[in-house]
């Protein structure tokens, strides 16, 4: 029998996922990137126990702990430095089965694309898709470059997997006239630098229109990430370093050190945007939206992808072994829409309220924030986790895969364009 073949566009956590859980269901996958190389990215990225367990059905949950470092107790903070609430990960563990990990972005995307067989993935390469199929139609792919080449290159799938994230083409060709994606009203940065010497707890500090979080990372470095409501599109004309001084220079220990130990260079900055309304589907025909490209949301959550992870189990779940010319497919991809749009959606308005709270930012406003946090507080399990509730519990709908097809693991990654 032939083996069915699936191409996925773009090679973002959610794509190398789906591709990766794709080829261990027996599929022949292959992987388009625009850019030039996978995820350079230098920030953190964190993990609740949701996509752990997506992630162990692909067989690297484990990995990913490993290369996580342990929290410890943290929570949420005033600049000034007053803890408003706490937790420990025993407590997360306690309630959801797991604590959550943060991992390098980097590490993340490499240990996925290790899942792949080589060659698999080709970057600098964009794509568009053509054709979505439908049944008795395979899908068409059009893309530029890849394995070296220049010219434009037409692929053919069983299935397409449109994974391109937030500003999606693919989402524009499957519904044209959706509404694109909402600038949230805040801006977000990101930085990795080395542990400062002074011992600091995790935290997310709530400020004026503003946040900072900073987290551990296994290998003694630290991901700080910040966010502030500002009109789209807005740059420091003195670069983002110096902006991040003037926000938050005052803020309590250990955001001055870490603003000291950044290179000016080193901070990462994009305007977060969210999901206007909720696509037709997450399919057309034999193609599948996955990831921010279906439900961009905003970062309050730290779920965009542990999603677009749940996305790309629960789509190799539905597309299954794969009979060679995908019979059925566009029935098994009616059945990804029905169990991943109803709950990102959700997920996408749970970020979205916690992000328009962080946008208050005049004294009256804030001090009934902070009350209302104190209170809810005491009341019951720990803010952070509360939020959290009907999320981080997520079981996948199947086992762990026993081992790749035709015993093949690895070999993994990129090739060249
Ligand atoms: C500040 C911030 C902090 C966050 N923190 C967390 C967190 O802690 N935990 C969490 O789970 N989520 C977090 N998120 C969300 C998370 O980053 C995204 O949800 C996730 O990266 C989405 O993955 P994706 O693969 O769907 O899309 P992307 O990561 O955007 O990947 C899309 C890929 O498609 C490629 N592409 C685009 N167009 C084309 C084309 N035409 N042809 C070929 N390739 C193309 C792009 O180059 C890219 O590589 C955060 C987001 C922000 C902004």
């Amino acid at each position: 029998m032939n083996q069915p073949r699936a191409v996925v566009i773009g090679a973002g956590i959610g794509g190398l996922t789906a591709a990766a859980a794709l080829h261990l269901r027996g599929w022949a996958v292959t992987v388009l990137e625009r850019a030039a190389a996978l995820e350079p990215v230098g920030a953190g990225i964190a993990l609740a126990p949701n996509a752990q367990r997506a992630l162990d059905v692909i067989g690297v949950g484990d990995a990913v702990r490993a290369m996580s470092a342990w929290q410890g107790e943290g929570g949420l903070r005033t600049p000034s430095g007053r803890w408003l609430s706490r937790t420990t990960p025993d407590a997360a563990a306690e309630r959801f089965g797991g604590p959550v990990v943060v991992a390098h972005r980097a590490d993340l995307v490499g240990l996925l694309a290790a899942l792949l067989p080589a060659g698999a993935v080709r970057t600098g390469t964009p794509a568009e898709v053509a054709d979505p199929g439908e049944d008795g139609r395979p899908a068409t792919v059009r893309a530029t470059g890849g394995d070296g080449r220049s010219g434009v290159r037409e692929y053919t799938a069983d299935l397409v997997v449109a994974a391109d994230g937030i500003h999606s083409a693919a989402r524009q060709v499957l519904f044209p006239g959706h509404p694109a994606p909402r600038y949230a009203g805040f801006t977000a940065w990101r930085f990795v630098v080395p542990a400062p010497e002074r011992p600091f707890s995790p935290h997310e500090t709530w400020g004026p229109g503003s946040v900072w979080g900073t987290v551990p990372l296994h290998d003694g470095r630290v991901y700080a990430y910040a966010t502030a409501t500002v009109p789209a599109g807005e740059r420091s004309p003195d670069g983002e370093r110096a902006e991040l001084l003037r926000r938050f220079g005052d803020w309590h220990h250990p955001v001055p050190d870490l603003l000291a130990a950044v290179r000016p260079d080193g901070v990462l900055r994009g305007d977060v945007y969210r999901a206007a309304t909720a696509p037709p589907a997450y399919h057309q025909g034999r193609t599948a939206l996955l990831g921010d490209a279906a439900h961009a949301m905003t970062p309050n959550l730290g779920q965009g992808g542990c999603q677009a992870i749940e996305d790309a189990v629960v789509l190799a779940h539905h597309a299954g072994p794969g009979a060679a010319g995908g019979a059925g497919l566009e029935r098994r991809l009616a059945a990804y829409t029905r169990d991943r749009l109803p709950r990102t959606m959700e997920v996408v308005r749970r970020s979205g309220r916690i992000g328009r709270l962080t946008t208050w930012s005049s004294p009256p406003a804030r001090a009934l924030r902070t009350a209302a946090f104190t209170a809810l507080d005491r009341l019951g399990p720990r803010l952070a986790l509360r939020s959290l509730d009907g999320i981080a519990d997520w079981e996948p709908p199947c086992a762990a895969y026993a081992a790749g097809p035709r015993g093949t693991r690895g070999g993994g990654g990129a090739a060249a364009p």
